[in-house]
């Protein structure tokens, strides 16, 4: 059974990250949830014990389900643990269609089940909509990213998820890189989506956290029932974070979005850099796709430099950018992704992938500029 979108539909996404997920307003009662730090619970409720449930989990839950448009999400320890879930939903000896380019981790766990012999896996360019069409037809499970990390390669979201469900397979997205405010996954024909909260939910650098999102109720019950057993909960504390960290998302996207266009215009137009990877360029490949079915194109930009030794003295020359791994805090930070032993040999050498943040964009293009040759 599907659940039709429910809840505060009629106010705006950035009212939306404001407001949902809050306790009932009575006198004295706090604006926002309390951290509920407990193992276990008075018996005859509905909780019972820390790993079935928390009322930080709830609220947080009920957020991010709203801001995705309704349906209802699970929380998990990390985004990786929330994909391990996700890829039990592909049955033994099943077929998975997953991407070529993607989140490592994700790339891993689907190479090790591939490995053992616990799903086959069919790996596709997620922007060739032919050859997604063409692997759906004995899939399982479609597995789409977009856009890509770090590739920034855009899926035809609603022609690949009816793919899928024309050939009576699930569709899951990973939202990660577009956040709920910039896509909304589940409005374009998915059936769940996979959010890494560590990154942009959350925002801060601070918290690691996962949590995917359905309308489908037998699905939720099958997540939640894996849940429960296999216990890859999520911390109280580190969720509390994360739901104080989605109160401002609509700024810090809105603020990094716009920055991310400034330098991925300025960058494109100086010599050293050989291409730049960003939907928003109108010359970017996904740019069409990425102004039909998202609200922005996001604050991920990634850039080629001439090799990999280019790409590290630019990147030992910055000093405002932070050289690291992840995205999606307020702080600017950037990695050359192939010093990632696993990362795809499609991704070139000299690619830096970075995460723009909130800081002052003519603070940020100095210190690119100065360390670009
Ligand atoms: C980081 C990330 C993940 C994994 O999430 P963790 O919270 O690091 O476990 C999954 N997908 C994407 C797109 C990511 O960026």
């Amino acid at each position: 059974m599907t659940r039709e979108p429910e809840g505060p539909a009629r106010l705006s996404p950035g009212t939306v990250a404001v407001t949902a997920g809050r306790p009932t307003r009575t006198p004295d009662s706090p604006l926002n949830p309390p951290l509920v730090l407990a193992s276990t619970y008075a018996a005859g409720g509905e909780l019972e014990y820390g790993r079935y449930g928390n009322p930080v989990w709830r609220a947080f839950e009920e957020a991010l389900a709203a801001l995705e448009g309704g349906g209802r999400a699970l929380v998990f320890s990390s985004g990786m643990a929330a994909a391990t879930a996700l890829l039990e939903l592909v049955p033994d000896r099943g077929r998975l269609v997953a991407p070529r380019h993607a989140y490592l981790g994700v790339l891993a766990i689907v190479a090790d089940a591939q490995a053992r012999g616990r799903v086959h896996s069919d790996v596709v360019d997620v922007a060739d909509t032919a050859r997604i069409e063409r692997a759906c037809e004995r899939a399982d499970v479609l597995w789409l990213e977009s856009p890509t990390n770090p590739a920034l390669e855009v899926a035809d979201l609603p022609a690949a998820c009816a793919a899928a469900h024309a050939n009576g397979a699930l569709a899951v997205v990973d939202n990660t890189f577009a956040t709920p405010l910039l896509q909304r996954p589940l409005d374009l024909g998915a059936d769940i989506v996979l959010h890494s909260a560590t990154k942009y939910l959350a925002g801060h650098s601070d918290v690691q956290l996962g949590a995917v999102v359905t309308r489908d109720d037998e699905l939720y019950e099958r997540l939640d029932a894996y849940r429960r057993k296999t216990g890859a909960v999520a911390g109280p504390f580190e969720t509390w974070l994360a739901l104080r960290g989605l109160r401002t998302l609509h700024l810090r996207v809105e603020r990094a979005q716009a920055n991310a266009a400034t330098l991925a215009e300025r960058l494109a137009a100086h010599p050293a850099v050989v291409r730049v990877r960003y939907p928003g360029l109108p010359g970017d490949p996904g740019h069409a796709r990425a102004a039909a079915q998202m609200n922005g194109f996001g604050a991920i930009v990634s850039i080629e430099l001439a090799d990999a030794a280019v790409a590290d003295a630019f990147t030992d020359k910055l000093s405002l950018w932070v050289n690291s791994t992840s995205l999606g805090g307020v702080e600017s930070t950037l990695e050359r992704r192939r010093r990632w032993p696993g990362e795809p040999h499609t991704i070139p050498a000299g690619l830096l992938r970075m995460s723009v943040g909130v800081e002052d964009v003519e603070d940020l293009w100095a210190d690119l500029e100065q360390a670009l040759p």
